[in-house]
């Protein structure tokens, strides 16, 4: 008797010989193949096993489950504070208005330029500045 079914190995019915699967034999559908040893064909399929595990969902877990997501909303609130400011600062800056880059930006710094009334990116400005086009986060932004 030739074992040949539910096998780690692909085991070919006829004559017992042995190849391991690779990845494109890990797929639900079922395919011919032959047998490099004893030259039949023979079909191959491939199933899954899926098993389940429980835990306890109690007060216990319910309360460290709120724990943690009022830990998660204190970590992200500076950020989105800081966001929200950025946004509100970003939108003051009306088309026209003429700024300076700050030393803060890179090579940019001192550039002067004029805001264009382009789409931007929330926290960004859309500046015309030494003839070039560029989006610059407010915050490097100073008004003139
Ligand atoms: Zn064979």
């Amino acid at each position: 008797m030739i074992d040949h079914e539910h096998t780690d190995d692909i085991v070919c019915p006829y004559c017992g010989d042995a190849h391991e699967p690779d990845g494109d034999d890990y797929s639900e559908t079922a395919y011919q193949t032959e047998c490099s040893e004893c030259e039949r064909e023979f079909t191959v399929s491939c199933s899954m096993i899926y098993s389940f595990s429980t835990a306890p969902y109690g007060p216990e877990e319910k309360a460290r489950d709120a724990e943690y997501r009022t830990r998660i909303a204190e970590m992200r609130a500076p950020a989105l504070k800081q966001h929200a400011e950025d946004d509100a600062f970003a939108a003051s800056f009306t088309p026209g208005m003429r700024v300076r880059v700050k030393d803060s930006h890179r090579r940019c710094a001192g550039w002067t330029g004029i805001v264009l009334n382009e789409e931007r990116a929330p926290c960004c400005v859309r500046v015309e500045a030494n003839g070039v086009r560029n989006s610059f986060p407010a915050r490097h932004l100073e008004k003139l």
